[in-house]
């Protein structure tokens, strides 16, 4: 039925790159004769998966959004592609996103623009947008999305989709491909928070040695303690304290955004929480910060991707697009001689300030509440050429990434576009490694 949907729907939508159709039968052919033979082929049993292009499997290309790496096929499978193997997922082909993961409109892809399935006017937000619309559009049941500055939430924000960043270092980036390696994670795309809870289960059950950031936690079955939950009726988040930081609802945010944020903290607060307002005053920092060092570790990562391990086939001239470019020259440029000092240096000092703002925040509030974009979805070609337009829109996310914090992103409610309604995205915020609260509490509210 999921490849049904594809064949209906991707040529006008654009979700995937690849799609591995007679590879998925196969797949749910071998789970079927597992279950003839009484085994337990896993928790994710037959469930249907859409991967982000930049997360290597080895019986596809692996192209990352890019013409440079066009038939690059990775020798082995990512850590998170072998755990959802292993537990039984059937994976149906690889998703759009910009080039590198560096954008946040999904139209910087070599392999053209991805449409939103609100408005196929709008663009589906991005870096992983091809993974938020494909959920969107059920043309599968879940997908893997990377989110470096905002490349999971934003984009489930714009295609009303429920988007999972987790605390960096709880996910192995074993075959991701690397933007900003110490920003880099992965994370579940689905339409609810169970899945997002069981996803994440799936993904955590797995280890190896080959990421040396990975924290090793005890394992853990997320989407049990959503069902203990279901136990405390009507008022689940008794107990809970939730802050509003007051410079996410400012200027600069659309007034109907802000709006459904208030809305969701009233809901908050009947559900047995107490909601404040707190005022962070790093807030506005984080963005220029995460900019110079995103771009910084970019242009060194970037630098593997020379004439001599490429075989000479296509040349970096030809193979990057124009915004990759630009990272590479904008990164460069901060990490040199000089200038490191007045940037990449000065990035870090603001970095540990906005880390310590919220971490302080976090001993006193389990959660925070925000939008996940100062906007709903926008008209495609509209950012294009205002790189610096594009580049404020993430100013919701980019701090989470500074400080590593998980955060989910669930629907949050709808505002009206000339006449067409687009979803919004409420995004929380939790405590470093606290996944599980993250989930009840977004659970509780969804
Ligand atoms: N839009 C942000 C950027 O371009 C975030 C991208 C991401 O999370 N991969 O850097």
């Amino acid at each position: 039925a999921y490849l049904a949907k594809i064949r209906q729907t991707d040529e006008k939508v654009g979700s995937f790159i690849t799609t591995q159709a007679d590879n998925a039968i196969a797949q749910a052919i071998s789970i079927d004769e597992k279950i003839c033979r009484g085994e337990d082929p896993g928790i994710l049993t037959g469930v249907a998966f859409a991967i982000k292009d930049n997360i290597c499997s080895s019986d596809s290309f692996t192209t990352a959004g890019s013409r440079l790496l066009e038939v690059h096929q990775s020798p082995h499978d990512s850590l998170v592609v072998s755990a959802i193997k292993a537990e039984g997922g059937i994976i149906l082909g690889k998703t759009n996103l910009d080039e590198f993961g560096m954008g946040s409109t999904t139209e910087n892809s070599a392999f053209g623009v991805t449409s939103n399935p609100w408005d196929m006017r709008r663009i589906p937000g991005g870096s992983s947008g091809g993974s938020a619309s494909a959920v969107a559009l059920k043309q599968c049941a879940a997908a893997l999305g990377s989110d470096t500055g905002g490349s999971i939430r934003q984009p489930a924000s714009f295609c009303g989709v429920v988007g999972l960043k987790p605390t960096y270092g709880l996910l192995s980036r074993h075959g991701l491909v690397a933007y900003a390696s110490s920003f880099d994670t992965i994370g579940p795309v689905t339409t609810s928070v169970e899945d997002s809870a069981i996803v994440l289960t799936a993904l955590c059950s797995r280890h190896n040695q080959l990421d040396s950031t990975l924290h090793h936690t005890n394992s853990s079955r997320f989407h049990d303690h959503l069902k203990n939950l279901e136990h405390f009726a009507s008022k689940p988040l008794s107990g809970y304290r939730f802050a509003i930081i007051k410079e996410t609802i400012g200027l600069g945010v659309q007034h109907d955004v802000v709006q459904r944020v208030l809305e969701a903290a009233t809901k908050i607060e009947r559900l047995g929480a107490a909601v404040d307002f707190v005022s962070c005053p790093t807030f506005h920092l984080g963005l220029p910060a995460y900019y110079i060092l995103a771009l910084s570790e970019a242009s060194s990562n970037l630098s593997r991707y020379d004439c001599i391990r490429l075989g000479g086939k296509t040349s970096r001239d030809e193979g990057f697009g124009a915004e990759v470019k630009r990272r590479i020259l904008m990164g460069s440029f901060a990490l040199s001689a000089g200038h490191s000092d007045a940037y990449y240096e000065r990035a870090q000092e603001v970095q540990r300030m906005v880390e310590a703002e919220l971490a302080c925040k976090l001993q006193e509030y389990d959660a925070f509440i925000l939008p996940a974009a100062p906007s709903p979805a926008y008209l495609k070609s509209e950012k294009m050429n205002d790189p610096l337009a594009m580049y404020s829109g993430d100013m919701m996310t980019v701090n989470v990434n500074l400080s590593g914090l998980p955060a989910i992103v669930v629907r949050g409610g709808h505002v009206e576009n000339d006449g067409t309604l687009l979803p919004v995205g409420l995004q929380i915020v939790g405590r470093p490694f606290r996944e599980r609260a993250l989930l009840e509490i977004a659970h509780a509210y969804e």
